[in-house]
């Protein structure tokens, strides 16, 4: 048998290995568009590679018990000792011991290159049909196939290869997707930031959503010049995202730790201006000065200084895209159900999920349920 992988990034490759793995007399191909494999698995984790979590929330995937159906059973830890990549933990996020994307890198290519896989580079798909066998057209040549998988991830960070290309082909096939939006991305708000550009604040972010109260979460806020940005503010993007149509307001709680009975008392027992110096870096203070005009507007903004979503900052800036093919186009192999011997793998499906190594998770998991 003859099989075709389009994509050799974090699903497609591992894909290939678990494969020949479980079918070593098959012949395994590669197909991918840039000049090497795995670049975006290079940038994760800032070069770290945050490629698990071991303790995964389903509920924080969309589609959560599609994803759940895939995900069970997977084991980061097993697989990647397989390859001879150790990992570690830092709370529930799963690291390689080196710390180092690059060795996650050659220890995939490395396994890859032992089994036999073939990998072409620089080479794109351009159209498939399906005949006796999978015709495969690519910008260089023509293939045959007994299976076909597509693995070319969905928009985000297009300089990193997943330029979106697999997902139109896959429409003109009438596959039925989700239109793309980025996720895990920084956002622009409809009023201005440009005073506190560059200070970071811990804030517990709330999430309306129609004036609803979707989601709560705490960690590191980043004011940019025009928006927010940091992982908080990111995983609240993805939110967005998925009802990318409806309107969303973000509110800041500035002081999580003090209730505001507590900063009350305060207040009334000094002058407002050292009660801003007190809790406050003072630019934040000048920035509220500058957008409020009552004291009690700013007391109020310091637990739920509000800003109105005006849009993300584009795939450019994005690390994963919310959407794409629907999971119910897909078995629970992640076989299409109107195309026999072809799957749909990784991020192309719309399946997205939090920082904290959700996203490769389902690209690792998703990868080795379709290659049993
Ligand atoms: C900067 C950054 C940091 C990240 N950090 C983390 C992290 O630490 N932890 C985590 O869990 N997730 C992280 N992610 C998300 C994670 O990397 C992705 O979810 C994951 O790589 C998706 O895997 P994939 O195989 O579906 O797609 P991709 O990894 O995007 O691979 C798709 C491949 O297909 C190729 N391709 C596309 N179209 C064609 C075509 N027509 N013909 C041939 N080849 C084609 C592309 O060139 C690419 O190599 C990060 C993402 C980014 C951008």
């Amino acid at each position: 048998m003859k099989i075709i992988i389009i994509g050799g990034g974090a699903s497609g490759i591992v894909a290939a290995i678990n494969y020949k793995r479980n079918h070593s007399s098959d012949d395994v191909l590669v197909i991918e568009q840039l000049v090497s494999p795995l670049k975006k698995l290079l940038a994760s984790g800032n070069g770290k590679c945050n490629l698990g979590n071991s303790n995964i929330n389903y509920s924080l995937y969309n589609n959560p018990e599609f994803a759940k159906s895939i995900i069970d059973g997977y084991d980061y830890k097993k697989f990647f000792s397989s390859i001879s990549i150790e990992t570690k933990t830092y709370g529930d996020l799963a690291y390689p011991v080196s710390e180092s994307a690059v060795s996650v890198k050659e220890a995939l290519l490395n396994s890859a290159k032992n089994l036999g896989i073939s990998i072409k580079t620089e080479e794109k798909l351009v159209d498939y049909s399906l005949k006796d066998k999978i015709e495969v057209i690519t910008n260089k040549g023509k293939y045959l196939a007994d299976k076909l998988y597509f693995a070319g991830g969905l928009k985000s960070s297009p300089k990193l290869g997943s330029d979106g290309s697999v997902l139109d082909i896959l429409i003109n096939h009438n596959y039925k997707m989700k239109n793309p939006q980025p996720g895990l991305s920084p956002l622009f708000t409809k009023e201005k930031t440009k005073l506190v550009d560059g200070i970071r604040v811990k804030a517990v972010v709330s999430l309306f959503e129609n004036n609803k109260l979707i989601h709560k979460e705490d960690g590191e806020v980043l004011f940019k010049e025009h928006g927010l940005s940091g992982i908080v503010i990111f995983n609240t993007m993805s939110l967005i995202s998925r009802s990318i149509e409806k309107d969303h307001v973000i509110s800041l709680d500035l002081l999580p730790d003090f209730d505001e009975k507590y900063l009350e008392k305060y207040r009334n027992s000094h002058k407002f201006s050292e009660f801003l110096l007190a809790f406050l870096n003072p630019k934040i203070s000048s920035y509220l000065k500058d957008r409020f005009n009552s004291e009690d507007a700013i007391f109020k903004s310091l637990k739920d200084l509000r800003f109105t979503f005006d849009k993300s900052y584009g795939f450019d800036f994005s690390q994963v895209s919310v959407g794409g093919i629907l999971v119910s186009e897909v078995d629970e192999n992640l076989m299409s159900k109107k195309e026999k011997n072809v799957y749909i793998i990784g991020e192309l499906l719309d399946i997205d999920g939090p920082c904290g190594g959700y996203n490769l998770t389902w690209a690792f998991a998703s990868a080795i349920k379709s290659t049993k």
